[in-house]
C-alpha cells in the first residue's frame, strides 16, 4: 500500500513510499532516506547524509560489510523476481488481445452468416411466390424456411457471443491487474534493496576513509 501524504524532509516533494518500507529516495531532490515507523502511517525519515556524517564505528563497520555481501545475493534474486513479474505482465496483455480477437472473429463470423442466410431466405421466398403453382415452389419455400431459421440460429449464436464477452475478459483484466501488481511489489522491493546497498557502501567507505586517515 503507498502512502500518499508523505512529504521530503528536504525538498517538500511527494514522496512515493510504500507501507513499512525501510528505505526510500526523494525523485525529486535525490535524497535518500532511512525510514522508521514509530507510528502506522507516521514515518520518521532520516537523511542518508545524516547518517553517514555520524562516527561509523568498526562494530557498523563490519555489519555493513556483511550485509553487503548478502544484498548482492538478494539484489539478484530480486532482479529475476522482477524480468519475471515483467514476463507475466506481458503475457496477460497478450491474452486479453487474444479474447478480443477471438470474439471479435465469433462475432463477424455470426453477423456475415445471419446477413447472407437472410438474403438467400428473401431470395427464396421470392422465388417460392414466383414460382407459385409449378413444381418449383415447394423447394423454394422449403429453402426460404431452412435459410430463416439458419439465420435466426446465427443471430443467437451472435448474442450469446456478445454477453460471453466481458466475463472472459473481465477474467484476463483481473489476472493483467494482479501482474500488474506484482511488477509494482518486485520493483518497490529491488529499489529498497538497492538503497541499503548505497547506505552499506556509504558506510564501509567512510570507515576506510577514516580508517585510513589515523
Ligand atoms: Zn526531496
Amino acid at each position: 500500500m503507498r502512502l500518499e501524504a508523505i512529504k521530503c524532509p528536504k525538498c517538500d516533494a511527494r514522496l512515493n513510499l510504500v507501507e513499512a518500507a525501510k528505505f526510500c529516495a526523494c525523485d525529486h531532490c535525490g535524497n535518500n532516506f532511512v525510514v522508521h515507523w514509530p507510528q502506522p502511517a507516521q514515518p520518521e525519515l532520516t537523511p542518508f547524509q545524516a547518517i553517514l556524517e555520524r562516527l561509523v564505528t568498526q562494530q557498523d563497520f563490519l555489519v555493513a560489510d556483511r550485509r553487503l555481501g548478502y544484498l548482492a545475493q538478494d539484489i539478484s534474486e530480486s532482479q529475476a523476481e522482477m524480468r519475471q513479474a515483467s514476463a507475466a505482465f506481458v503475457a496477460t496483455q497478450g491474452d486479453i488481445t487474444a479474447v478480443k480477437a477471438k470474439y471479435n472473429e465469433k462475432i463477424r463470423n455470426a453477423l456475415v452468416c445471419t446477413g447472407l442466410l437472410t438474403v438467400f431466405s428473401l431470395v427464396m421466398l421470392m422465388v417460392f411466390f414466383a414460382s407459385l403453382g409449378d413444381s418449383g415452389a415447394g423447394w423454394g419455400l422449403l429453402l426460404a424456411v431452412g435459410a430463416a431459421l439458419g439465420a435466426w440460429y446465427c443471430h443467437q449464436l451472435w448474442k450469446k457471443t456478445m454477453a460471453g464477452e466481458p466475463a472472459e475478459l473481465r477474467d484476463a483484466e483481473e489476472r493483467a491487474d494482479l501482474a500488474r501488481e506484482r511488477c509494482i511489489a518486485a520493483q518497490a522491493q529491488l529499489k529498497e534493496l538497492e538503497l541499503e546497498q548505497v547506505l552499506c557502501e556509504g558506510k564501509t567507505r567512510r570507515f576506510r576513509y577514516h580508517g585510513d586517515k589515523s
